[in-house]
């Protein structure tokens, strides 16, 4: 049974007590602003994200969902222009900490792209290429981590007897779930989806709408997608987002059924976005 327990927009509203255990908080985001160049995108964001759930950010396009998202596994830090202030906590530890290496931090905050991006290498080579990056390159144990992360992609019996072939001969959704093997094999905390389906069709998007809800009982997930009907399908928690602010982060549920701000129900009726 679900307890709300305070419904502002704070970085607390999102808070869920269920039975007397306080959840785990994952990912704390605190006074996160970001600007390309003088042009701010991100403005001010509180929120906190739930361990092993998954949380949706939804919002028209341009609002920041991009953005924040790679706040969180420093992807931002590839753009030149791009500059970040403010906190994001994972596990109380703030990954723009001078001290933390942006590559560990990736392996353990893995991210899928809106458009699947496999290396032009083979199956098996896309799936093992942040275990080589991390000096794994004993033969069985690659073998099988590169195993149990396309099972744990659902696309093992499909790939199996083609671990050699080029990944580029897949499917799209073939190519997503190789994509998505390549960020499970380093065992993350935390898997960051950027529209993971809209390159894919309805099958497809099926398939990966149904891993991510397996996942979430070991990985804390978050998603960004323009698919209103997606975020209700496999969020526990949305975030609504416009303009580069955070308007209203509560249970899925609350959100689609009886949102608290007057402009989250606006976007969820369709009437501007
Ligand atoms: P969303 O994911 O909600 O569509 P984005 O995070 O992609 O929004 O974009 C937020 C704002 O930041 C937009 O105004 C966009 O034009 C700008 N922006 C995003 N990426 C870049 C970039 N690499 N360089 C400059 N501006 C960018």
């Amino acid at each position: 049974m679900h307890n709300m327990t305070d419904t502002s927009s704070s970085a607390s509203s999102n808070r869920i007590a269920i039975g007397n255990t306080e959840p785990e908080v994952k990912v704390k985001a605190r006074g996160v602003h970001v600007f390309y160049g003088a042009t701010e995108a991100i403005k001010g964001v509180d929120i906190d994200i739930y361990a092993r759930s998954v949380t949706a950010f939804i919002g028209p396009s341009g609002c920041g969902k991009s953005t924040f998202l790679r706040c969180i596994n420093r992807m931002n830090d590839t753009i030149p222009v791009c500059r970040v202030t403010g906190e994001i906590l994972i596990d109380d530890e703030n990954v723009y900490d001078p001290r933390v290496d942006p590559v560990v931090l990736r392996a353990k905050v893995g991210m899928v792209f809106q458009k699947p991006n496999p290396f032009p290498k083979s199956v098996f080579e896309n799936v093992s290429y942040g275990l080589r990056l991390r000096g794994i390159n004993n033969k069985t144990e690659l073998a099988e981590r590169v195993e149990k992360a396309l099972r744990g992609a659902a696309i093992w019996d499909e790939v199996k007897d083609r671990l050699n072939d080029s990944a580029l001969a897949l499917s799209g959704g073939q190519m997503q779930r190789v994509c998505i093997s390549r960020a499970l094999a380093t065992e993350p905390e935390i898997l960051l989806f950027d529209e993971p389906t809209s390159a894919l069709d309805p099958i497809a998007t099926a398939k990966i709408e149904e891993l991510i809800t397996e996942l979430r009982q070991r990985v804390t997930v978050l998603i960004v997608t323009h698919n209103m009907q997606q975020a209700a399908r496999v969020s526990d928690f949305t975030a609504f987002m416009y303009l580069g602010e955070l308007v209203e982060v509560d249970a899925t549920s609350k959100i689609f059924t009886n949102p608290a701000k007057k402009a989250t129900e606006d976007y969820i009726t369709g009437r501007y976005g």
